[in-house]
């Protein structure tokens, strides 16, 4: 499914390991991860598409890259291994570079990456992500499967969409029918009700201190690794989070107007201090579930994001997981209210730095790279 530990091992015998480049396609999170990088003392590489994009980073000295990958197409890179493996870089793979090299691609490329690739076969589809995380203990919005028994209200979403683009609201049948693509592929969920929550987590399997994640299954009695809850944001979400603006949903319709959900931004929230610990028992339970994924016997590497509603009766449901760094971390670049009771100034993005930083000192890339 991802890389086999084998062929890691090949490319990591030939590296420097004194003579790190941490790599990123420039975009998504990647001044969070340059700057990180440059903050625990790595050197750095950008890589683009487009002479626009690599001028937009002189305006942050601080994140710019020391050197530069210019590409004609994103598809590019997969011909660039060798000279990436040249320069001893890892890449640190964010939303877009999976998106923009599609995430076949991007388990062909032969450069050693941050994290687990295997798991994102199970990230890259709704029915396997909910395999997942229910057999991790989270409760998801329910799905409903004919739309004839919509009886309250639910929101649509297509399989290709992208930051929510194309997800619609239906209070019923007639809602449904009137809006939906039959052409595209969807699925009707519950509308939970309730507030945002996208929770930053950061697993460390190399750690064997702090709070360490119970494995279950064939993993039962033993510590897996240790958990961390880096940051919390909320999305900013076009045009839905201001379309109480202008009235109730029937005056909207009447304005032929409907909700949409295309991420435009994020905020920094924290949640009430007693839900955190149902909060780490979910997290706790995916990564521990993530260890018994078919075919997937690396489990969880690194940061992950759980989205979350909780509704007014304290209950969470998570809509959806992440497992990489989400660009909801970029409002910590200097730190949140929770990584900085570990240790100030620790983004998400310096966090994966510092381990590859400490796996490069005990000689364990691998138990991290794939
Ligand atoms: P997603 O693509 O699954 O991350 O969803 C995009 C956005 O749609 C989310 O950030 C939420 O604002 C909203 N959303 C998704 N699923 C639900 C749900 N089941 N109930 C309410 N809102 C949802």
């Amino acid at each position: 499914m991802g890389v086999d530990n084998e062929q890691l091992m090949a490319w990591l015998k030939s590296y420097d390991s004194d003579d790190v480049t941490i790599g990123v396609v420039a975009s998504h999170s990647s001044l969070q991860i340059l700057h990180g990088a440059r903050m625990e003392g790595f050197k750095t590489l950008g890589i683009a598409v487009g002479e626009n994009r690599r001028k937009f980073y002189s305006a942050f000295p601080g994140a710019e890259p020391d050197e530069w990958l210019m590409l004609d197409n994103y598809s590019e890179l997969l011909s660039k291994a060798k000279w990436l493996r040249e320069r001893n870089v890892v890449i640190i793979p964010h939303g877009s570079l999976v998106e923009y090299l599609g995430s076949d691609n991007y388990r062909k490329l032969e450069v050693p990456t941050f994290g687990n690739r295997g798991i994102l076969h199970w990230e890259s589809s709704r029915e396997r992500q909910r395999q997942w995380l229910e057999s991790g203990g989270c409760e998801l919005p329910k799905v409903i499967d004919d739309p004839h028994d919509i009886d309250g209200p639910v929101i649509v979403k297509y399989a290709g969409a992208k930051g929510g683009e194309g997800y619609f609201i239906a209070r019923d049948y007639r809602d449904f029918k009137r809006n939906v693509n039959l052409d595209e592929d969807f699925t009707i969920q519950e509308y939970v009700l309730g507030c945002r929550y996208y929770m930053h987590f950061f697993f460390d399997p190399t750690a064997t201190d702090g709070f360490q994640v119970q494995g279950k299954g064939s993993h039962a009695g033993k510590n897996l690794g240790r958990l961390e809850l880096m940051s919390m944001d909320r999305r900013d979400e076009s045009n839905v989070d201001e379309f109480y603006k202008l009235g109730s949903l029937r005056d909207l319709r009447e304005m032929n107007l409907e909700p949409s959900f295309v991420v435009t931004g994020n905020m920094s929230v924290v949640i009430r201090e007693s839900l955190l610990p149902k909060a780490f028992e979910l997290a706790e339970g995916t990564v521990a579930a993530s260890f018994e994924l078919e075919e997937e016997s690396r489990g969880m590497i690194g940061p992950f994001c759980l989205e979350t509603i909780v509704n007014d009766r304290l209950e969470f449901r998570v809509f959806e997981i992440s497992a990489r760094i989400v660009a909801g971390s970029n409002p910590f670049i200097g730190g949140s209210p929770y990584s900085d009771l570990n240790e100030a100034f620790m983004s998400t993005g310096r966090r994966i730095a510092r381990s590859i930083k400490k796996a490069i000192k005990n000689s364990e890339l691998d138990r991290i790279l794939s």
